[in-house]
């Protein structure tokens, strides 16, 4: 790696560079357009991002787990450079290139079932699951949408319309996508009669609520994430989604699992939904899928893909050259480097220890997530009550530190980890570190 692997902080986080670029940002951007840690970045590579004053930074985001195999990896970065000087676009639609189908041939190889299988590139998440419902519709000729509580899933008018928290994805931009419905998620942590209950009773809830107010005959697809990204990092209680997807099959139902957080690698297998034998009828995947260029996949089962007539799928820049040949180079680096157990191995060096803090204090009411997808909520202590004032202020120490931490969660209450799955050791382990002490000095 040609980044040394080090933390560095030579300023105050942001330094002046950065800050007279926030300035100009200010005066050029929107605030619509947020900013998590407003440094501004020149190199990243491994476990660190650089920046404009010379700080370097522990990653514990991975520009939301996007880059699992590191930045400017080097099959990626070898892949791309070849092909920009090939060519760098030609549209599929008009004359296609082999990279695309290589790419699709991978997806449905990769993605759970070993049914017959197609796949469509488009170039965002919210691209591949507003296709999915398109596909969904067109297959069973159904209008219905079912998602969850804690969904997330774009920010389009579509897709917006599936996500479940207002602020800030939705406030004022209605009016919204008809034919969504939503139902309740099993959230361990906030169910109220317990976890252990969880599982059977937010199934039961979500199919009775399906059933009475939609109608199962009505429903083109149920649309989940198989642990919720922007939502808390949710795992949902065991046994749930194999209930709501038996349920899917057994009414004609698609099962659509949005695996655009969950994918490629990031939970400690290929894809989240392998955990529970889970075989989703289509599968969504982008972020982590090309190393950081546009790229997203629509995979489902050949029968319901293949109905769509021709011409009727598709986008300008779907499948562009040089994100195949990234996702191609992505695919490599995880086969080849075993990212897949190196997920697993962050996710048990860091469950471990956060649990430990969580005997120690409890402002930390839930410690959870699989492989390098991890999260804490915080609360206030002795009770449930979410407690956002704590996450900010943790995230403001952190910061400062030099370990770029990520929020999320529908009451902005959860500090979420997604540090790209080639960090060293010794980074990951400065990072824990450094959010024990924020932790301990609250
Ligand atoms: C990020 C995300 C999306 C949207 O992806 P974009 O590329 O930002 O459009 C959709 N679904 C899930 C689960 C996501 O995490």
């Amino acid at each position: 790696m040609s980044i040394p692997q080090e933390r560095r902080v030579v300023t105050a986080i942001p330094g002046p560079k950065s800050r007279e670029l926030l300035a100009r940002k200010q005066a050029a951007v929107p605030p619509g357009i947020g900013t998590a840690l407003p440094v501004f970045v020149t190199r990243a590579g491994g476990g660190v991002l650089q920046d404009a004053d010379g700080n370097s930074l522990i990653d514990f985001g991975s520009g939301i787990a996007v880059t699992s195999v590191g930045n400017a990896a080097p099959k990626v970065v070898e892949r791309v450079r070849r092909q920009v000087a090939d060519f760098t676009h030609t549209c599929f639609m008009v004359t296609p290139y082999e990279s695309y189908v290589r790419v699709c041939e991978k997806l449905n190889e990769l993605t759970p079932g070993d049914h017959d299988k197609r796949t469509v590139l488009v170039s965002t998440g919210a691209e591949a699951v507003e296709n999915a419902v398109k596909i969904a519709r067109h297959a069973t000729g159904r209008p219905a949408v079912v998602v969850f509580d804690h969904g997330y899933h774009g920010r389009t008018l579509l897709t917006m319309t599936l996500t479940a928290k207002n602020m800030p994805y939705k406030e004022k931009f209605g009016p919204f996508a008809p034919e969504v419905y939503r139902v309740p998620l099993a959230y361990p942590f906030r169910w109220p009669s317990g976890p252990e209950n969880c599982a059977e009773e937010a199934a039961e809830q979500a199919i009775d609520m399906i059933t009475k107010q939609v109608g199962a005959d009505n429903v083109a697809a149920v649309v989940i994430e198989p642990i919720a990204g922007e939502g808390g990092f949710v795992v949902p209680a065991r046994g749930f989604l194999p209930r709501v997807a038996e349920f899917c099959r057994t009414n004609g139902i698609v099962f659509v699992a949005d695996e655009v957080q969950t994918g490629f690698a990031r939970t400690g297998t290929m894809f989240a939904c392998e955990d529970e034998g889970i075989v989703p009828d289509i599968i969504t995947t982008a972020k982590g899928i090309a190393g950081g260029l546009p790229l997203a996949g629509v995979t489902g089962r050949a029968e319901i893909m293949d109905k769509v007539h021709a011409g009727g799928l598709g986008g300008t820049y779907g499948g562009n050259p040089l994100a195949c040949e990234a996702a191609l180079g992505v695919m490599e680096t995880i086969e080849e480097e075993d990212l897949v157990a190196r997920a697993r191995h962050i996710g048990d060096t860091m469950l471990p220890r956060l649990r430990a803090l969580q005997e120690r204090f409890d402002v930390i009411g839930d410690v959870r997530g699989r492989g390098a997808m991890i999260a804490i909520e915080l609360v206030e202590p002795g009770t449930k009550v979410p407690n956002p004032a704590a996450v900010q202020e943790i995230v403001r120490r952190c910061h400062a530190e030099g370990l770029l931490v990520l929020t999320a969660g529908t009451y902005g209450n959860v500090l979420r980890f997604l540090p790209p799955l080639v960090i060293p050791d010794h980074l990951l382990d400065e990072g824990l570190g450094i959010l024990e002490k924020a932790i301990a000095e609250l």
